[in-house]
């Protein structure tokens, strides 16, 4: 039988408290200036070290130390051995009274608690009394309580702790100092987690109750990840793990033994959102349903999932800025490695879009609590998704005119690029008017130059797990690049401008340019790590740029019918006015 590592590995003192060195640092300075607060409020998510902190200041203020270093007044560093800091690890200590006002809450509760204040410490130099979710209490025990605090005895301190600090009266918060305990980062609890594996690595068979413990420390991130920032959730899933017994513990055990979605599944499902492949879709759901995917818990996970892509989306920036992506992980459960997995899907999708996914998952899951078959509102989500036509909403209908759009942009452009393809000529457009607009015709033409290999900084590594690259991919993200690309160098943007992304074997991407001109420049030193840098930003890889002029590929070309335009809004907006017989708004 194992013990409770939770219990066990609590921190026992202030600098063991992961994740809240600004609380550690001003409560240590207190005990050391003799200015500890008759009363505390900690506020914050449940396991998030609330308690175990109210005990660390039960243990500073009344420490008497060992026989070679005696302490005859509060210190901040309890020494852990000494009788007092015993008996208030081992939760018997007389002066360290731990109430839970969640069964205490009533006014006789706090009566006696008020009479029991009345006595002097038993052993030590301080009472404490810590009140875990307190703001259950009564309104009767809250106006009892407000007395205590009012005329609080020398010796005693109060902490009250709750994860609901606005259901406290005004009145009682007043006359405290609060603490705001903020939920751990995601690599805090890993570290945390790596830690107590190692030192129950370090015991023997014996005293560990089992085998050492194996697991990946991307077992230990995912851990973390699915622990809301909660230490005492984070430690539990590692135990109950460990329990499972035999083998090295990877990542998809923890998800399992969560019974949340695996995130490739979510990364996936969403790969086919954003290309609208309805058919796929609804194969994929019964693969869910082969595999024994629990739909509802699904829904719950893809939402999840597509809240962190819209958050990413409107924290522009939050990729590469360290601070930012430090709160971020606070509300999100996002880090350093997730958030360069989710980048490609975020710069894909419009925020408008994922706002409609959301939506719409959000209505099945509201559906499927109503009672209706959650399988089938899955599959109608998805399909509504993939297939807005069949959406009658309003958001539907807009979804339709611009597909409509961009299905007459991508006309066009197949018409233009058709000769270039040495495919016959569009029906009724004559061949001579496309000698304008077509590219000079490969290979004997002049001007065209073999492909020349840019040496690019470096290529992603083999080990990268970010979705699968294809042409078709690039070629819909380009407008984002060269948005990124413009943000950074204006000369460069110009030149690219009208350069299209013409083939891609492996990561190396062959960018056809319009120009001689166009060309020289584009090559000139340090541009292809802007392209570079502007690709790991949209795409989540370093794609290795070629440059030709003309039509020159070293792969041969995907169908012309599966070109993407390129955006051009002035065409857009004239479509849409011609259409809708419409008139342009001024912005306020
Ligand atoms: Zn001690």
């Amino acid at each position: 039988m194992r013990r409770s590592l939770y219990r066990e590995y609590r921190p026992q003192t202030f600098d063991e408290l992961a994740g809240q060195a600004h609380i550690a640092r001003t409560l240590k300075n207190a005990v050391e200036t003799d200015t500890v607060a008759h009363a505390y409020v900690f506020a914050g998510p449940r396991g998030t070290g609330k308690t175990s902190t109210a005990r660390i200041l039960a243990k500073a203020l009344n420490c008497t130390g060992t026989a070679d270093a005696p302490r005859s007044r509060p210190t901040a560093h309890p020494c852990g051995v000494c009788d007092h800091c015993r008996a208030i690890a081992g939760s018997v200590s007389l002066d360290v009274i731990e109430m839970d006002a969640a069964s205490n809450r009533s006014i006789d509760d706090i009566r006696d608690l008020r009479d029991r204040v009345a006595y002097a410490p038993v052993e030590g130099r301080f009472k404490v009394y810590i009140i875990d979710e307190v703001h259950m209490l009564t309104r009767e025990a809250f106006n009892a309580l407000l007395k205590t605090l009012e005329e609080p005895p020398g010796n005693v301190v109060f902490v009250l702790a709750t994860t609901e600090p606005h259901k406290i009266p005004e009145t009682i918060i007043s006359r405290c100092q609060r603490f705001d305990f903020r939920r751990p980062q995601v690599h805090d609890i890993a570290r945390l987690l790596a830690r107590i594996v190692e030192s129950e690595n370090q015991r023997s068979d014996d005293e560990r109750g089992g085998p050492p413990v194996e697991i990946q420390e991307a077992a230990l991130l995912e851990i973390a990840r699915h622990s809301q920032g909660g230490f005492r959730d984070a430690i539990g899933t590692l135990e109950k793990l460990i329990s499972y017994g035999e083998g090295a513990i990877h990542p998809a055990d923890v998800l399992e033994a969560l019974g949340v979605t695996r995130t490739d599944l979510l990364f996936e499902v969403t790969d086919i959102c954003i290309e609208r492949r309805t058919a796929e879709a609804l194969q994929y759901v019964q693969r869910l349903a082969n595999e024994g995917v629990d739909f509802p818990q699904f829904i719950r996970d893809l939402l999840r999932h597509l809240r962190q892509v819209f958050l990413l989306q409107h924290l522009e920036g939050a990729a590469e800025d360290e601070a930012a992506l430090r709160a971020l992980g606070q509300t999100v459960e996002l880090d350093d490695e997730l958030v360069r997995r989710l980048l490609p899907q975020a710069n894909q999708l419009q925020p408008r879009e994922v706002v409609g996914m959301i939506e719409t998952m959000g209505q099945a899951q509201r559906d499927i609590k109503d009672g209706l078959d959650a399988r089938l509102q899955l599959e109608l989500a998805l399909v509504k998704v993939t297939r807005p036509q069949v959406d009658a909403s309003a958001a539907g209908l807009e979804e339709r005119l611009r597909r409509l759009e961009s299905g007459l942009g991508a006309t066009r452009y197949a018409c233009e690029t058709a000769g270039a393809k040495a495919e016959a000529p569009a029906e009724g457009v004559p061949a001579e008017a496309e000698t304008d607009t077509v590219e000079p015709a490969a290979p004997s033409s002049e001007g065209v130059e073999t492909p020349v290999v840019h040496p690019a900084p470096e290529a992603a590594s083999p080990s990268d797990q970010g979705p699968q690259i294809t042409l078709d991919r690039v070629r819909r993200a380009w407008e984002l690049v060269l948005q990124r690309v413009q943000s950074v160098n204006v000369g460069l943007y110009a030149s690219l401008r009208d350069a299209h992304p013409s083939a891609l074997a492996g990561e190396r991407l062959t960018v056809t340019m319009p120009s001689n001109f166009a060309l020289t420049r584009v090559r000139e030193p340090g541009n292809d790590d802007v392209l570079a840098a502007a690709f790991a930003d949209t795409l989540g890889r370093r794609l290795t740029a070629e440059f030709v002029l003309g039509n020159a590929t070293s792969t041969p070309p995907e169908p012309a019918a599966r070109r993407q335009p390129p955006l051009d809004f002035t065409e857009t907006i004239n479509l849409t006015k011609e259409l809708l017989d419409a008139e342009e708004l001024d912005e306020p």
